[in-house]
């Protein structure tokens, strides 16, 4: 079955000859997808509007193809579904999204096939988190810590990494609530017994433990003025540091997380 249109959230976009764009486009099946845009950049005889820009949401008519690859397509027509008025207006904003797309594009899966939604939390995590955040601006309550912690909170879920922060990793007891040390190489978190290091990283946990909320809950809490953390930038670092851990990335391949963290 060819596939004849797509609809996704630009992930990532590099300027080829002449006018031309090459993008990666998050599907909502949670896969991720290259796309060749001739003329993407606007402008020329039609006169259109550069609309392939980070963060958008596009429908995609696609080219017919003379092979059957699916690595990469080509659009023959593309209209904007939804975009953000306000995130390229507020660079702390902007890096956000930015970190918030190549995380996303190292950690989704390869476009396949249109109809498999097994992922499709990938997409609600990443389309939920860029519309709040438009939000927050719009209401001038933009909080880089908040959207951190939500992002990267959720991102622990959907990729089934998210720690055990009710027992201790070597004896299970429940007293991790209190004291206990983050190892991140081992995966969770330790108890003052078993631990001859213990530093005070309980603060991680009730992170983690916020996160779970759902992101509608969290964000009224931020518009209320009730967002509960203060001065977490280590902790959200320490989050980071195990995501990148678990998953075998090297800081350096997200270029912006050192705009963010
Ligand atoms: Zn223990």
């Amino acid at each position: 079955m060819s596939v004849k249109s797509l609809e996704g959230i630009v992930l990532y976009k590099s300027i080829l000859k002449g006018r031309n764009i090459s993008a990666q486009l998050l599907l909502r099946n949670g896969q991720k997808v290259s796309i060749l845009f001739y003329g993407g950049i606007g402008g020329g005889k039609k006169g259109k509007g550069g609309i392939v820009e980070l963060g958008q949401m596009l429908n995609v008519t696609l080219k017919e193809k003379k092979n059957n690859r699916n690595d990469v397509f080509e659009a023959k027509e593309w209209s904007l579904v939804w975009y953000s008025k306000l995130i390229r207006q507020n660079h702390n904003a902007f890096y956000l999204l930015c970190f918030f797309l190549e995380v996303t594009s190292l950690t989704s899966t390869q476009f396949t096939h249109l109809d498999d939604s097994e992922n499709i939390s990938t997409f609600n995590l990443l389309s939920n988190t860029i519309f709040y955040l438009d939000k927050s601006l719009e209401k001038e309550h933009f909080s880089k810590e908040f959207f951190l912690l939500t992002y990267l909170g959720r991102l622990l879920q959907t990729t089934g990494i998210f720690p055990d922060i009710e027992h201790c990793l070597y004896c299970q007891s429940e007293s991790v609530k209190n004291v206990c040390s983050f190892e991140i190489e081992n995966g969770g978190f330790v108890c003052d017994k078993c631990s001859s290091s213990v530093k005070n990283d309980f603060i991680i946990i009730n992170l983690l433990n916020y996160s779970q909320k759902s992101l509608k809950e969290m964000y009224q809490n931020l518009e209320d003025s009730q967002f509960p953390f203060k001065n977490i930038e280590y902790s959200i670092k320490q989050i980071f540091n195990y995501f990148l851990y678990q998953f075998h990335i090297e800081q350096a391949k997200i270029k912006s997380s050192i705009f963010v963290l």
